[in-house]
């Protein structure tokens, strides 16, 4: 695919319209545009049959439909479904499919790593490479929609797979306008997620936007000390700062933010931390999602006991807050929270080791 052809799959309605018109064409002609790639899922300028044979050639001599190739996909028994995806220039990022009680929810990566390192998370262990495009968010979820079984559909949508979306805040929202756009996927904005480690100008830019998605904080930490030590963003953006951002979030009626609170043994899940995240989260129109830890090998943690999770959850349900225990989903195919990583990582350090052994051998 050549460089300088635009991604139709990164434009927005109006951006496709500009584009017709550019070509002399009129506007409702982007319009359709935006409904092939979009709507209909054309996985070329050759297949939006109603263009004329001479428009067609002209417009993909200017632009193309970039999608990520699927290069692995893997099913777990719950029937959790994730997807390695190549990108144009080899780099390559997971989604996952998470069928629940009627919905079915696609996870999606926002960027190709992640800058932020959190502790317990394996995607922080990739390092930051890339941003990704605001066509390679969308590509994801018209990929996935590719491989749906008969009589399924995507209900909701979670940013909650690789990155960091508020440092790609410019593609994120790019997207999700895309995405919930009524001629394109047209997804409702509060049947979408975006999920922070606590990007506080990020959480601040997203509540002057109109977007209307859900925000999910990841907080995982009621104190400064621990959190500084298993997610570093919070030596920028403590916890305060934080929860000062989260109070000034413009929430709809009857919506409510979510906290995400990863539960790492002897870390954050005793009694007095549930009690201190009562008080913290005082005011604040809330949910909590309490998030079982998946422990691999690469990571220094584990897991609470499911016991301290439940007394962990009555603390604060006494307290009336809503907390709910997050069930894992898809974890033996590496699918589950904070699993997805791409082979690269794994394949840098498996040369670093065995260039060391060749070494130590001579
Ligand atoms: N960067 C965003 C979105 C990606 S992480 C964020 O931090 O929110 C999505 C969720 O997975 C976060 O709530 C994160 O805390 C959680 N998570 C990360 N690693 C995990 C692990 N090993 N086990 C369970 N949950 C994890």
């Amino acid at each position: 695919m050549s460089k300088d052809r635009t991604d139709l799959v990164g434009l927005l309605r109006a951006e496709a319209e500009a584009l017709m018109e550019e070509m002399g064409q009129p506007a409702y002609r982007g319009r359709q545009v935006f409904q092939w790639v979009q709507a209909r899922r054309a996985v070329d300028v050759d297949a939006m049959t109603s263009l004329s044979r001479n428009l067609r050639a002209l417009l993909a001599s200017r632009a193309m439909v970039g999608r990520p190739e699927v290069v692995r996909a893997q099913r777990a028994l719950d029937a959790t479904r994730k997807y390695l995806f190549k990108l144009v220039d080899g780099e390559e990022i997971e989604s996952v499919l998470i069928p629940d009680e009627g919905r079915l929810t696609a996870c999606i990566s926002t960027q190709v790593g992640c800058p932020l390192a959190c502790r317990f998370c394996l995607t922080g262990l990739m390092g930051l490479r890339r941003n990704l495009a605001a066509g390679e968010v969308v590509g994801q979820v018209l990929a996935l929609q590719d491989r749906l079984e008969a009589g399924e559909r995507i209900s909701n949508l979670v940013l909650m797979g690789m990155g960091e979306p508020l440092l790609n805040f410019p593609q994120v929202e790019r997207a999700l306008r895309i995405l919930s756009d009524e001629y394109g996927a047209h997804f409702s904005p509060r049947r979408i997620t975006l999920s922070t480690a606590g990007h506080v100008p990020g959480i601040q830019k997203l509540a002057a936007s109109d977007l209307g998605v859900n925000l999910a904080v990841s907080l995982s930490a009621t104190t400064d000390a621990v959190r500084d030590r298993i997610m570093p963003i919070n030596r920028r953006w403590p916890i305060a700062e934080l929860l000062k951002a989260c109070r000034a979030y413009p929430l709809p009626t009857r919506r409510r933010l979510t906290f995400e609170y990863v539960m790492l043994d002897e870390v954050n899940d005793s009694g007095e931390n549930a009690k201190r995240l009562v008080g913290l989260l005082r005011g604040i129109r809330c949910k909590i999602n309490l998030i079982p830890f998946n422990a691999t090998p690469d990571l220094p943690d584990r897991g609470s006991p499911r016991e301290r999770v439940e007394a962990f959850q009555r603390i604060l349900h006494d307290a009336g807050l809503t907390a709910t225990i997050r069930e894992s989903r898809g974890r033996e195919i590496s699918a589950a929270c904070g699993m997805l990583k791409t082979e690269l990582l794994k394949t840098d350090r498996d040369r670093d080791r065995d260039s060391k052994t060749d070494s130590d051998m001579r």
